[in-house]
């Protein structure tokens, strides 16, 4: 059999094998193949990864946890929510990935986003194994109190599988300061112990300067990285960035700060389009309507006559935000928000650079348009890894007792996505992928999480 053959006979049977063992995970299986296909050659290339079973071990979730929560709402009706927990890597360091409180939560969803996480957080070259968690339950038009007795009741079971070596949760879509205050309150409790347990917490009770601001700034200086490679930056810029929560706030404050002009921004409700561009006034508009308010993005056009609000059509077969011309698109939203047709239309408006700011925003199928169509692709794992690479040190001041400027945190965070950047392109290399960021951030975090397994034994 030439090469050719004997990776699509290898690909046929471990994929299916996946499909079998995970029924119906369709988020899981595009997430596995996309690491998959990257890290074929370098299966090919040691025989110790295809010895040890390397492949069909990491895949399989080392434990997860499911359990009921149930809360009382404001009209004192009990309520049932499912949350989980799944510990999908050990082998560099403790479980480490956020929570996720969105009505879509489920089993699926949060095997993809840990074994993201697993890559991710070994790019980091911090000592941070992979896990996610979560629940369906809705943040959204619920109470302060319905938020709070929720969070207690979840934490009530979630503490007895995590600790500050064991297992340390943040924040993810749904799960912010707040909630991360009322969850680190109830463990603080339960334990008695005022430890590092989860990050994203206050600056005023543990946590980090910049945490907030690290997965959007992240964003950004790998993508100024990856221009820079090019002789290019982004001053100057026309920018569509989708989302409006944390990690689009602080990708629209960066890249403005490097004299790009960010031109829209989306919640579920729909998308603002603004041609004079989100200026620093308008950015601090929407972290008070998000925030504090906690309102819809379609405020934002009633606020500013220069924009145009356009409801989500959740019919359509694309996403009208994509459509529109720009040099550099940052989806920073949700899995699957760019599918084939938007990748087409960002093509065709002459999109020289797409970074990931969500997890697996990009649909395979437009992943290839764009890479087939030279525009530069920076996968999730490696462009937002700044907020789990902040959390790292947010970690490291805990164990230590000690607390950095932002300037200092700043710094580090800036190393760090430098490093990745550089560790991605140097792996891509080493594998005859050149400039093919995608390829190098699956097989750098595959590397170094696949040599620990197999030098701790098999277990
Ligand atoms: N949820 C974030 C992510 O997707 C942050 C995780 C963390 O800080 O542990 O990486």
């Amino acid at each position: 059999m030439e090469n050719g053959q004997v990776q699509r006979v290898m690909e046929d049977s471990f994929m299916n094998r996946l499909k079998k063992n995970s029924p119906g995970e369709s988020e899981f299986h595009q997430a596995v193949y996309e690491v998959y296909e990257s890290v074929l050659p370098v299966i090919e290339r040691h025989e110790e990864y295809r010895s040890n079973q390397v492949l069909e071990r990491i895949v399989e979730p080392e434990r997860i946890v499911s359990f009921r929560v149930t809360w009382m709402d404001d009209n004192g009706v009990p309520q049932v929510n499912r949350g989980y927990r799944v510990q999908m890597n050990s082998a560099i360091g403790p479980y480490k990935g956020g929570l996720r409180f969105h009505p879509s939560v489920n089993q699926s969803i949060l095997k993809f986003l840990g074994f993201e996480q697993i890559f991710k957080n070994a790019l980091t070259s911090l000592p941070l194994g992979g896990g996610k968690g979560g629940s369906n339950f809705d943040p959204k038009g619920k109470s302060d109190g319905e938020v709070m007795r929720f969070c207690q009741n979840f934490m009530l079971e979630l503490s007895k599988h995590i600790g500050h070596r064991i297992d340390i949760p943040a924040g993810d879509i749904g799960v912010g300061g707040r909630e991360i205050g009322y969850m680190y309150g109830m463990y603080r409790k339960i334990e008695n112990q005022f430890s590092g347990v989860l990050t994203g917490k206050g600056v005023k009770w543990g946590g980090s300067l910049i945490r907030p601001e690290a997965t959007g700034y992240g964003l950004i200086y790998f993508s100024q990285y990856m221009l820079q490679n090019i002789g290019d930056s982004l001053e100057g810029k026309t920018c569509i960035v989708s989302g409006s929560g944390n990690v689009a706030q602080y990708a629209i404050e960066k890249i403005l700060e490097l004299g790009g002009k960010v031109i829209t921004a989306s919640d579920s409700s729909g998308y603002i389009l603004d041609e004079a561009g989100i200026d620093s006034d308008k950015l601090e508009y929407i972290k008070a309507l998000k925030n504090e308010r906690r309102g819809r993005i379609s405020e934002y056009a009633d606020q500013y006559a220069s924009a145009t609000f356009f409801p989500a059509d959740r019919s359509a077969d694309h996403n009208p935000i994509w459509a529109h011309k720009a040099d550099c698109a940052f989806p920073c939203a949700t899995q699957n928000e760019l599918n084939a047709h938007d990748a087409n239309n960002l093509v065709q408006g002459n999109v020289m650079l797409v970074a990931e700011g969500a997890n697996m925003p990009c649909t395979p199928e437009a992943i290839n348009i764009l890479r087939d169509n030279g525009v530069m692709y920076a996968p999730g794992k490696a462009s937002n890894a700044g907020g789990v690479a902040t959390s790292g040190l947010e970690m490291v001041q805990n164990y230590s007792g000690s607390h950095w400027t932002s300037e200092e945190v700043d710094r580090r965070l800036q190393v760090i996505m430098k490093n990745i950047h550089d560790n991605c392109l140097h792996a891509a290399q080493t594998y005859n992928s050149n400039n093919d960021y995608m390829s190098g951030a699956n097989i750098a975090g595959f590397i170094k999480v696949a040599d620990a397994m197999i030098a701790q034994g098999l277990l």
